[in-house]
């Protein structure tokens, strides 16, 4: 009996992507207290969360998480006409705020699922939480920036966004403090660290 190439064999290599195995005999556990589960990914997806920012994780890169997946987040209060903005990191617009109820979603674009509502809502992302994070060198304060950060801002796509930050899973990052940039180590399998490039 011929078996087939385990490692060019389409179910298989799903079944390791759903459990973020990139290598042959690594896997982790499923914890429901840190891992979010398939229903909680649709949710997030389809029709956003609520929560507050106290519930929201914190990566050490200042984007947003909720158990082991990335989200954005906007208020879940709006006034009708009033610009609004979604939120890829802690900027102050959220720590300035924290009694508000916000929504989280992974929806990669604008309109965003608003709970139950059956009414989508458009809303652009926030240029401080670009500045706070440095993306792609956006800066509206340095002059020689600003032309290209105005693009950058216009033409922003969160799909684009979450291929520098995977939505999901997050890997176990430590922030390496002292860094003129924050610089994101990555346990690997080994549990040695290892620079990743961003
Ligand atoms: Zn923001």
């Amino acid at each position: 009996m011929k078996l087939p190439d385990f490692n060019d064999f389409e179910p298989i290599l799903d079944l390791r992507r759903q459990m973020a195995a990139k290598k042959q005999g690594h896997f982790e556990l499923f914890d429901p207290e840190r891992h979010l589960t398939g229903e909680e990914r649709s949710r997030l997806e389809n029709s956003g969360r609520l929560v507050q920012i106290h519930q929201l994780r914190l990566l050490p890169d200042r984007t947003l998480a909720i158990k082991n997946g990335r989200v954005v987040v906007f208020a879940q209060a709006h006034t009708k006409g009033a610009k609004q903005h979604f939120h890829v990191a802690n900027c102050s617009v959220l720590t300035s705020s924290v009694e508000e109820q916000w929504i989280a979603t992974t929806c990669q674009s604008s309109p965003f699922p608003v709970l139950n509502s059956h009414k989508r809502r458009s809303l652009s992302v926030c240029s401080e939480c670009l500045t706070l994070l440095g993306y792609k060198g956006f800066s509206l304060t340095r002059n020689r920036r600003i032309r290209y950060s105005e693009q950058l801002l216009r033409h922003f796509e969160l799909a684009e966004f979450f291929k520098t930050y995977p939505l999901y899973p997050v890997i176990n990052a430590q922030l390496i403090i002292g860094s003129k940039e924050p610089a994101i180590m990555e346990s690997n399998n080994n549990g040695r660290l290892s620079r990743r490039r961003r």
